[in-house]
């Protein structure tokens, strides 16, 4: 998902400007008015309870199935922990500011926080798309083992101080699609002049191979599909791709997506707010937005294979693997665009020279466990009935 998709789905779901929420209130117990005065005393002090309603923006229309409703789940889920101390409230991109505009609110302060991607301020520093996906970058677990323990993190907190937000990742969607295609893919060859509907990094892969990246937001790209002004696109996975319902227009179903490898959704909190929070408070959202972080994954994982049943065995979507050709000459353009990306200024650079290490060893351990166990698990012997 880049981000136009949800700019049309945003102003759609765009409802009453809501109302400003109150940041702080205090509720004090009342004096009753019948006591009697009691001059020898000073008055005793108020029951004061603190608490809080912090604001989260978010890139995406309220309830978008994974995305919105994750996000919904992490405001609930602050709220739930700090027993009334902290009650989030969401707002639907758009409700509160149009959705693109979630960063610059959480970074002056007109909202507290923001469930998005951080591939969308790419425009602010290229950098930004480390932390969401990047061409033949990290898979989600690999993401995790880079942010948490590989200094991922601390890169992440030295860029988004800068702009006055902490981040954290709060949401993943696994490696998404290669995208749906009008005809078979059998050569690089097939990609020159194809108009396919790829934004941000992997438009200019696609560009770098003769094809023509085209930008559209989530609800032009189907009928651009079927009146033939776009051949191809890609959007997210089978759970997703499924709803927009591509397999109306398009048969060919190609895997994998190169472009969005484990796509981390995120969420920043404005950096003024996250300092005045008490450190049980600051764990509380630490740890909400590691479970989101989790939970989501869990659950595009699990709908995604049910989707994919749904496509091949109900639509007759004839599913595609890239072919290792196609996939090198991607991979080679890759590496040019994540190159200039880290030319583009000396943080993105400092940040790419630790995400290309971090990615080295990653591909090595990736191989011999995960890669190495589900090929073992796919070969043909005997289990279970
Ligand atoms: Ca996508």
């Amino acid at each position: 998902m880049k981000r136009r998709d949800f700019v049309k789905g945003a102003a759609l779901a765009a409802g009453a400007v809501a109302l400003a929420a109150c940041g702080q209130k205090e509720e004090q117990a009342a004096a009753p008015k019948d006591a009697a005065p009691a001059p020898a005393m000073p008055p005793a002090p108020a029951i004061s309870k603190q608490m809080r309603e912090l604001k989260m923006v978010t890139t995406w229309p309220k309830g978008f199935p994974g995305l919105g409703t994750g996000a919904q789940r992490l405001a609930d889920s602050i709220t739930a922990m700090t027993d009334g101390r902290i009650t989030v409230k969401l707002f639907g991109g758009g409700e509160l500011v149009p959705a693109l505009e979630s960063f610059d609110a959480v970074s002056n302060g007109t909202a507290d926080m923001y469930h998005g991607a951080d591939y969308y301020w790419q425009g602010k520093s290229k950098a930004f798309n480390f932390f969401t996906a990047v061409p033949f970058g990290l898979t989600a677990n690999e993401m995790d083992a880079w942010l948490y323990y590989g200094g991922g993190q601390e890169l992440w907190d030295e860029l988004s101080a800068g702009f006055n937000v902490k981040p954290f990742a709060a949401g993943n969607t696994g490696v998404q699609m290669g995208g749906w295609f009008n005809k078979e893919m059998n050569t690089v060859e097939d990609y020159k002049g194809l108009k396919m509907r790829m934004p941000g990094l992997g438009g200019e892969v696609l560009r770098q191979i003769g094809g023509q990246s085209i930008t559209l937001p989530g609800g032009e790209i189907f009928p651009s599909l079927q009146s033939g002004a776009i051949d191809a696109t890609e959007w997210v996975g089978p759970w997703n791709d499924l709803a927009m319902g591509f397999y109306k227009v398009t048969k060919y179903y190609y895997y994998p997506g190169f472009h969005e490898p484990g796509s981390t959704l995120s969420c920043g909190v404005n950096a003024g707010v996250w300092n005045s929070l008490s450190a049980e408070d600051k764990a509380v959202v630490q740890f909400a937005c590691a479970a989101e972080n989790n939970r989501m994954f869990g659950e595009f994982n699990a709908k995604n294979g049910d989707s994919l049943d749904t496509l091949i065995n109900e639509h007759g979507v004839q599913l595609r693997r890239q072919s290792d050709d196609i996939l090198k000459a991607i991979g080679d353009a890759s590496g040019d665009v994540m190159a200039a990306v880290a030319a583009s200024d000396p943080l993105s650079q400092k940040i790419y020279d630790n995400f290309l290490s971090f990615r080295k060893k990653a591909m090595g351990w990736t191989s011999l466990s995960e890669t190495a166990y589900t090929a073992a698990r796919a070969l043909d012997y005997k289990y279970g009935a």
